[in-house]
């Protein structure tokens, strides 16, 4: 993936086309899968170009951390959170979640593991059934889990009440979607 200051220069040198018309934005996602802000936060992008962008491709993905704000994203976009409570709001809500679990914690009822992680990197996101691309009618509904990987791994927990939780899981977490 280039970085930011690479993505900058080019446009500054004028390599990038500027896409004026309609017809343009849909081209852009014409016949191919789309990554909805590989840097940065897709809600930054007017709700509108989203919809044009998407209207001819055949998969994207994106993921916000902004799904408060931004509700009219939901069928394009996953929640991007950080904790059980964060994760049952956002259901509640009619979102499909993305959230970094511990390695050893469990799923909640609704969540299934990132395909790319279970198939030790065989399933890549071009070609995953349940991909990230938010909710709505015909669309997967089970939200995505992933284990942290890295140096940071130890990073990702679970603070008690969310454990609490875990061993609790009569608790109803159903989504309104
Ligand atoms: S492989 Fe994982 S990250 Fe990629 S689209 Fe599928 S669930 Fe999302």
């Amino acid at each position: 993936m280039r970085s930011v200051a690479q993505v900058w220069t080019a446009f500054k040198a004028g390599t990038y086309d500027v896409l004026t018309t309609p017809e343009d934005k849909i081209r852009v996602g014409s016949f191919k899968e789309v990554r909805l802000g590989a840097w940065g936060d897709p809600t930054c992008v007017p709700i509108e170009q989203i919809k044009l962008i998407t209207q001819e491709s055949p998969e994207w993905y994106g993921y916000t951390q902004n799904w408060k704000q931004f509700p009219e994203f939901r069928p394009y976009l996953m929640a991007s959170t950080c904790s059980i409570p964060e994760t049952i709001e956002a259901l509640k809500l009619g979102w499909r979640t993305y959230r970094i679990k511990p390695k050893d914690a469990p799923l909640m009822d609704n969540e299934i593991q990132c395909p790319y992680e279970k198939s030790k990197k065989r399933i890549k996101c071009v070609r995953c059934p349940t991909p990230c691309n938010g909710a709505g009618p015909g669309k997967t509904q089970k939200s995505i889990v992933c284990n942290p990987g890295g140096r940071s791994a130890h990073k990702v927990f679970l603070d008690k009440g969310e454990k609490e939780w875990l061993l609790d899981q009569k608790q109803p977490m159903k989504s309104s979607a």
